[in-house]
């Protein structure tokens, strides 16, 4: 089949398997070892991916957290600071859009104390800086809105959110996964204080991540949920994974290089595609935000359709309903409820996301199929 479920996960760019596979044999040494040359190998390694990775968001090196992806450090995030702040300060400001790794996380720490406030987005999935602002309180400690949608792919005003958080010496974390690699991210620009991302994202490797945290800000103080060696400054204890890391930094160096080339290339690829099926398919519609969003995803309802019906026919191409992290239940998409959409038309919904690899004629078979599809389901 076609892939064309980029935001679920990317293939990996074979010069990053390149660039990792002498830190699986040769290069096995630990980077805690400051005694000898296999040590020093590894760390040197390391410290070049912290930099790969820090460029990238205009971080400074040090300020890079390795963890095991973007779950664990929207974790890190949300209870390091909850453990820190609480009890006088315990209120987390976020959106009901959000993805499960935050959402659960919220829940999690409802149940110790703290008080969540989900802001309506309006039907684009956008949520205005007023809104936000209108919600602070003197117990609130951190706004954690995500900077890419990764259903709708809708884009949040990142800097304007990011700048009143600082007025209200409030921190503010983001949620940038869908969003780095993708479009220009800069941490010290749009005055974000901790961000999460996942290397598999951005054709990088699986299990991965990395939490940014701003070490002239407050964040600093976030407590630590993994106990250990007191590696990485304390912050995430363990082993440092070496090969990972060298991929992560490796496809952030290309993510760098190819950014404004490649969103200009899937925008193309996506817009042919949407407008394709938007033509050719009645009853449909996209959701989201049209201009900002992701240059490479487009989410459509199929009016009228059985939405699980329609993505079991779907043999020839690979897209999701929902988020893959999620798809193990048919619940109908959480993200798509908020913004508004009925249980069934938010079934009836299909996320197209497109990729470097993705071609013309990806696009120009998958607009036929979609169409011959939806008519032999309507028969
Ligand atoms: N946050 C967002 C917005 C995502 O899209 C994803 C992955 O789907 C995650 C977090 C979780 O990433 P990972 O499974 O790599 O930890």
């Amino acid at each position: 089949p076609i892939y064309l479920d980029y935001n679920a996960t990317c293939p990996l760019d074979e010069r990053v398997l390149k660039a990792m596979l002498p830190y699986f044999s040769e290069h096995f040494g630990n980077p805690a070892s400051r005694s000898h040359l296999f040590g020093w190998k590894a760390q040197e390694a390391i410290d070049i991916a912290r930099e790969q990775v820090a460029e990238l968001i205009h971080a400074n090196p040090k300020e890079i957290v390795f963890t095991s992806g973007a779950t664990e450090s929207n974790n890190l995030a949300l209870k390091g600071l909850f453990e820190h702040f609480s009890p006088e300060k315990n209120h987390i400001i976020t959106l009901p859009t959000e993805h499960k790794a935050i959402l659960d996380v919220c829940l999690h720490l409802e149940k110790l104390g703290a008080e969540i406030t989900l802001l309506q987005p309006d039907s684009s999935g956008m949520i205005s800086p007023e809104a936000v602002e209108k919600a602070i309180r003197p117990n609130t400690f951190l706004i954690s809105i995500m900077y890419a949608n990764n259903e709708i792919g809708t884009i949040q005003d990142i800097a304007k959110i990011g700048a009143l958080a600082k007025k209200h010496n409030v921190l503010f974390h983001t949620d940038a996964t869908q969003a780095v690699g993708k479009v220009s991210v800069d941490v010290r620009e749009e005055n974000i204080d901790l961000l999460s991302m996942s290397g598999h994202k951005l054709y990088g490797p699986k299990g991965i991540g990395v939490l940014y945290v701003n070490a002239k800000s407050d964040a600093k103080n976030l407590v630590a949920q993994m106990d250990g060696g007191r590696h990485q400054r304390g912050f995430r204890s363990g082993t440092l994974n070496v090969p990972l890391i060298v991929g992560l930094g490796k496809a952030c160096e290309i993510a760098q290089f190819e950014l404004k080339k490649v969103a200009k290339q899937t925008e193309n690829l996506r817009n042919q595609l949407e407008q394709g099926i938007l033509q050719h398919v009645a009853g449909t519609s996209i959701n989201g935000h049209i201009e900002k969003r992701l240059p490479n995803v487009s989410n459509i309802s199929f009016e009228g359709l059985d939405g699980e019906r329609l993505l079991d026919s779907f043999k020839e191409i690979a897209v999701s309903s929902g988020s893959a992290c999620t798809s193990a239940s048919i619940e109908p998409s959480h993200v798509l409820k908020s913004i508004g959409l009925s249980d069934e038309l938010a079934q009836a919904s299909i996320r197209f996301s497109v990729g470097k690899y993705t071609t013309q004629s990806d696009i120009d078979f998958t607009i036929h199929y979609v169409k011959e599809i939806v008519e032999s389901l309507k028969l």
